[in-house]
This record gives structure tokens, sequence and C-alpha cells, in this order.
């Protein structure tokens, strides 16, 4: 193994196994390569949720050796950084290998809370940079920093920010920038994108389907302890990720997130939501509503989510035809895409309705919803959360719609369903306010918050990273933070240039 030095960081972890389960996996999967050094790094940020996950305590989080590990500077015992391999559909297109172009995977840590894989994101140049230039931005940072504590508090899948780390480097986008690095953990960072890169050989991609079956979804493995049959075990992975990937989208759909840039190395193979570029969480609602300016085509905008999750299963679903699945059987595996993001998307819009249970005849308010939130512009959080308030404070709900006729006109169809739920006010309100958020994490809050820390000023980070942790509990003090952004704030254009 090349040797690539770096400080050991053995005190942070003492307790805990350490070490790189990735480097099980033949070395053709990663190359190791060292983080590049940062002028005069400095912790921004840590997030002692997710610290503690780590069994970091406060006085690790303050210790030289963590600012160490977050900046690159540091090792985790025995284990030399490295950067995976993968490849993915961009757009539509097959775009050939890709890779951990500007992340280094420093290995995993073992404790009471499971095993967690810790990766640097922005940490310099890799053999999969292509053009790249190794490094993100304190702006993107931020955005990928908070966006993983506002899914995190929401309840959906996500990997975790640990730590922001900015830096003097300057960087160069549209304009001269300077550098940061987010420290992120998931138990696997490992994306449909690597099961792609292996679609041409049978050997490395079974090393690939042990190793996450193996880790991951040894429910795979049942029953075939002596013998295990790849391609089974390949299919009923694919059904898994299926069926995760299909409650995933159901979640972004229920809080008006849109990822930006669904291609198929964006896509976790535990179901989680990874990689936060160019994401939004809308204000005003549109259907139609892409995040990413770079997106011309809308391919990725909100309503066309679901499907192209499915269009990327099916590339994931290609991938295993190495492994000796027959065509009827990777199908199988796709077909009940539909039926669990419709059970879950149709679930979770009955509570946010307030509902005990969704009934099929209940499409038809559903559809009535969100047509009058299109062709209002309504804000997409707030016409959820002043719901549970029509009983009682009925003008809130109203002021959201331009055309308060036709909002009457949806609220006594509703007022006629909730009539068939009979349920105590004080007791519906406190079950929806469970479920529709008072805060997300809006772009123009998000913009705040970078231009705080450009100028070194963490605080807004900071009051942003409590209100997300519990987005549905009303903090005084915060009502602005509910809000949209006032008509005079210009929109924020958010592109994959990060
Ligand atoms: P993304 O669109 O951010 O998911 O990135 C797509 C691919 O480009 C991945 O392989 C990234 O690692 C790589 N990439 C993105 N930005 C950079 C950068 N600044 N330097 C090197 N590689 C990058
Ligand atoms: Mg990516």
């Amino acid at each position: 193994m090349a040797k690539l030095g770096g400080q050991a960081v053995d005190a942070l972890f003492s307790g805990q196994a350490t070490g790189c389960s990735f480097a099980d996996l033949p070395s053709s999967f990663y190359t190791r390569v060292a983080p590049r050094s940062l002028s005069r790094p400095r912790l921004l940020h840590v997030n002692p949720a997710v610290a503690a996950r780590l069994g970091l305590n406060d006085a690790a989080l303050h210790s030289p050796a963590f600012l160490a590990l977050c900046a690159g500077s540091g090792r985790l015992p025995g284990v030399e950084p490295m950067a995976t391999v993968y490849s993915g559909h961009q757009f539509g297109v097959w775009a050939g290998q890709l890779g951990d172009g500007r992340a280094h995977l420093l290995g995993d840590v073992s404790g009471p809370q499971g095993a967690w894989e810790i990766q640097l994101k922005g940490s310099g140049r890799t053999p999969y940079s292509r053009m790249g230039d190794g490094w993100a931005v304190l702006r993107s940072s931020v955005r990928e920093y908070l966006a993983s504590q506002a899914m995190e508090g929401l309840g959906i899948p996500t990997t975790q920010a640990l730590a922001l780390v900015a830096a003097d480097d300057t960087v160069i986008r549209e304009t001269p920038e300077t550098a940061a690095v987010v420290t992120r953990i998931a138990p696997s960072f490992v994306r449909f994108g690597h099961f792609e890169h292996w679609a041409h050989s049978a050997l490395d991609q079974a090393a690939l389907l042990d190793y996450v079956v193996t880790h991951w979804f040894p429910d795979c493995l049942a029953g075939q302890a002596d013998h295990p049959d790849r391609a089974v075990a390949a299919c009923l992975l694919l059904a898994e990720v299926t069926r995760r990937t299909a409650r995933l989208m159901a979640q972004w759909q229920l809080v008006g997130f849109c990822h930006g840039v669904m291609n198929t190395d964006n896509m976790s193979i535990l179901g989680l939501t990874l990689d936060y570029g160019p994401y939004g969480f809308m204000d005003a609602f549109q259907a139609n509503h892409v995040c990413n300016h770079s997106d011309s085509l809308g391919r990725y905008a909100w309503n066309a989510q679901p499907a192209v999750a499915q269009w990327n299963l099916t590339r994931l679903a290609e991938s295993l035809q190495v492994l000796g699945c027959t065509v009827p059987d990777l199908e199988a595996a796709l077909a009940p895409f539909e039926s669990v993001f419709l059970q879950a998307y149709h679930a979770g819009l009955a509570q946010k309705f307030g509902l005990a249970a969704w009934r099929p005849e209940d499409a038809e308010l559903g559809d009535a919803w969100w047509a009058l939130l299109h062709a209002q512009q309504a804000d997409f959080t707030l016409a959820f959360r002043y719901l549970a308030d029509v009983g009682t404070d009925e003008p809130a709900w109203l002021s959201l719609f331009a055309d308060g006729g036709a909002a009457r006109q949806w609220l006594d169809r509703y007022r006629l369903r909730l009539a068939d739920d009979p349920r105590p006010q004080a007791e519906r309100k406190a079950a929806m306010d469970r479920v529709n958020p008072l805060y997300v994490l809006r772009n123009h809050l998000a913009q705040h918050a970078i231009q705080a820390a450009q100028q070194g000023d963490a605080s807004e980070i900071g009051r942003l990273m409590a209100l997300l942790q519990d987005p549905y509990t009303q903090q005084t003090g915060h009502e602005s933070y509910a809000q949209p952004p006032a008509a005079d704030v210009p929109t924020v254009a958010v592109s994959c240039s990060s």
C-alpha cells in the first residue's frame, strides 16, 4: 500500500473499532489518495447530534485532532484515505466513468450507534476528478451542511453532515470564492453508479453485490447460507432498493423537496438522500418547479422526480444482468415501485390533511389541492401548516391564496371530508403539526447563512440548525423563519456550479 502519511487521530475514537470496509473490495474499486491540505482551515460549525453517532463528545469536538480529521490531514488509525470509482447516467445520458472527484473516504467507525463511513467532500483532486478542480466552495458546502440537517429533522433518510471546515484558498467559479470541506457520514456511500460501473464485469459486480448485501442487506441472503445464488440475491436487493427509493420519493414530494440532479451517480443504494447540489425546498408551489438553473429541459422538475427515480432504478436493474438475473425477474423486482410510492404518498398526504386514512375517493381532493396551490402559487409549506388552523384561524390559511373564492371552494370539500372523519379539532391539529413542518430550509434562509459565513460568522448557521432540528415546533422569536421570502428578495439561482 502506498504510504500517504497524515496525522493519526487515534485518541478521538478510543474504544471504538475503526477501519475501512470498502477496502475489502478489489483494489480496482478505489484509489488511495490523500486529501489536499487547506490554508488556514478552521471549524466553522459542527453538528453534535451527528458527532454523538460516532461516539464523539464535546471535548473531542474541540480538539485539534478533530479539526485535523475534518480538514483532511487526520487519519483514522491504520487507514489511508481513498476515492472510489463509479459511473452513471447524467441527465438521461450514459456519462461513463465518474467517481469521487472531490471526495475522500477516510474509513469507518463502529460505535454504539452502528458503523458509519466518514467522507470528506471538497477535499481535493483524485484520479476521478476529470476536468474538475477538486474543490467545493463555502456557499455549496453550507448548503449541503444545512440540507443534511433539514432532511434529518424532517425524518427523511439522508447522509448526515458532521462538520463544516472553512479555508482561505480561493476557488474560481463564476466569481472567485473560498473553499470549504464538509465531513459527512453514512452507513455507506455506495451509489447506483457503483453498480453501473461494473455492469460489464461479472467478477467485479459479484464482489460489489457480496459486499453490499453482506453489510447492509443480509436479508437478501436469507436461506442461502451454503451456496448463495447471486442472481437471486441481486433481484432481492433490487426489490428492496426499489421499495426504499419509492418511499424516499414520497417523502421528498410531501415536503416540496427538489433534488435538482437526480443522476444515477447521485442515487444511494441505501435509499438515502445523497449529494446536495442545486436542491431546493419550494416556496410558492409549482408542480413543474425546476430548482436547478442548469436543468434547462426540466428533467428533474418536482413532479418528475418519482418517474426519474423509476428510470434510475431501471438502469440499476440493467447493470445486474451481468450476474445472470433474467429480465422477467428484474422487472418483477422493479414492478412494486408505483404501488409502494403511492401507498407512502397517500398515507403521508392523509396525515398532512389530518385524516385517519386515505380513501381512493380522496384522490379528487388531493388533485384539487395541488391544482389550487399551483394555480395560485401558494406557499407549499404554509399551505399545509395553516390547514390545521382552519377551524379557528381561517384567515391565516386563506391569506396564502390570491383568489379567496377558489380557496374557499376547496375548503368546503375538505370540511365535508373532515366531517366524515370525526376527531376533536385540538387532537387533529396536534397530529397535523407533527407532520407539516413550520420551518424548511428555504433558499433565502440558506443564503443569509451563507453570506454571514462568508464574513466568518457562523451564528446564522447555528440558528438554522437549531430550527431545522425540530421543524415542527414553533420557536418564539423566529416567526420570520417560517415565512416565504419577501417579494423584493431576489430569487437565489442555484446551479451545478459548486
Ligand atoms: P455532481 O454533479 O456534483 O454529482 O458530480 C458529478 C461528478 O463530477 C462526480 O464524479 C463528482 O465527483 C465530479 N465533480 C463535481 N464537482 C467537481 C469538482 N469541483 N472537482 C472534481 N470533480 C468534481
Ligand atoms: Mg454527485
